[in-house]
């Protein structure tokens, strides 16, 4: 048991989990249905008692430093070469979009993740660093570019650069055709492309307003390093940071028509990332990344030779105790 645990956390796929604290607007309940230890949940619900282990927990007070401060070394790991993915899980109203978007205030993984980035390349002297940077949707398996000069159309099916193909090429390495790469030579660059791509998010892909639940959102910064001897070779390295769609059940909510068309692309697309994450840390066996978009994207990013961060995010409210322990049970499969 103690052995299995240091072969998970030294692994290359470690899994996170963050609750959220309650809203003010919300009624903090007598009974917690939620508690924790430094590496586990439990959750009481109805008479029972489940646990989970995780590789870390973040409790209400931990702050975005905090978290942060567990994600900075796999920015090491991307800046030494390695494919990097870090993943934001959860049913809507979780806090993904906080951990890794933040506020102004309280900034997130994403800004702080480019910050880093531009640190570390800055003090690097055996090497010359430079970043460029990709964002992207998909909404029920369809790419939408994010950095596109182009402005937004309003329906996604008419809009070319809604459908962008997926390409490996012979060294395993997957590239999206026609997505849009801007070279970022500074942060302050970087984030206002950060925020222009979160803001072509989902509203324009149709007319329903709120679309981001249900659409993944996809950043990807590309490392090139370079020796500066004469002739060396530049290595070439992703990092990934996603925040995925809800992770809510359809059955409950009540979705009718196009909603429930949206929630069912997202919940197969979350399944077959999980059996991906699953048949990885099994270690062997065939991995099944072609049964989605996301994961054919995240190929070469999702694997043994790649460090892969999941954050799973919960809810501290009793009426999402039973979407609490499915999103715990999601990475239970992943661990
Ligand atoms: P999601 O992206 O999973 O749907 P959000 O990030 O939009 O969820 O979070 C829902 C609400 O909860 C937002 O108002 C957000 O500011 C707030 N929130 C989430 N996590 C935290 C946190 N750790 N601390 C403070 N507020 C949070
Ligand atoms: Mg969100």
């Amino acid at each position: 048991e103690v052995l299995n645990k240091i072969i998970d956390t030294k692994g290359s796929i470690r899994v996170f989990c963050r609750v959220r604290p309650f809203l003010v607007t919300e009624r903090r309940p007598i009974r917690e249905p939620v508690s924790f230890g430094p590496d586990n949940v439990v959750v009481r619900s109805a008479g029972t008692r489940k646990e989970f282990e995780f590789d870390k927990v973040f409790h209400q007070s931990a702050t975005q430093e905090d978290v942060f401060g567990e994600v900075k070394p796999i920015l090491r790991s991307a800046l030494d070469g390695h494919n990097v993915c870090v993943l934001a899980y959860g049913q809507t109203g979780t806090g993904k979009t906080f951990t890794m978007d933040g506020t102004i205030e309280q900034p997130g993984l994403a800004p702080r993740a480019i910050k880093e980035l531009f640190n570390e390349a800055s003090t690097d002297h055996t090497y010359s660093v430079t970043f460029t940077m990709s964002m992207l949707e998909i909404y029920m398996g369809n790419l939408k570019d994010l950095l596109s000069a182009r402005p937004s159309l309003k329906s996604y099916e008419t809009s070319a650069k809604c459908n962008l193909n997926i390409q490996v090429d012979s060294k395993g390495s997957v590239e999206i055709e026609g997505l849009t790469e801007v070279e970022v030579p500074d942060f302050t660059k970087a984030r206002w492309w950060y925020n222009k791509g979160r803001r072509g998010r989902s509203t324009s892909w149709t007319n329903v307003n709120e679309t981001s639940s249900r659409s993944h959102c996809l950043t990807r910064i590309t490392i090139f390093r370079r020796g500066d001897a004469v002739g060396s070779k530049t290595e070439v390295s992703k990092l990934w940071m996603i925040d995925l769609g809800g992770s809510e059940r359809l059955l409950k909510t009540g979705a009718i028509g196009q909603t429930m068309d949206e929630g069912r692309a997202i919940n197969l697309s979350l399944s077959a990332l999980g059996d991906v994450i699953a048949a990885l840390r099994r270690k062997k066996g065939h991995v099944p990344y072609r049964n989605s978009k996301l994961t054919q994207i995240l190929k070469d990013s999702l694997g043994t030779k790649s460090k892969v961060l999941m954050l799973v995010h919960i809810s501290p409210r009793d009426v999402d105790v039973g979407e609490t322990i499915c999103s715990l049970s999601f990475t239970k499969r992943a661990r």
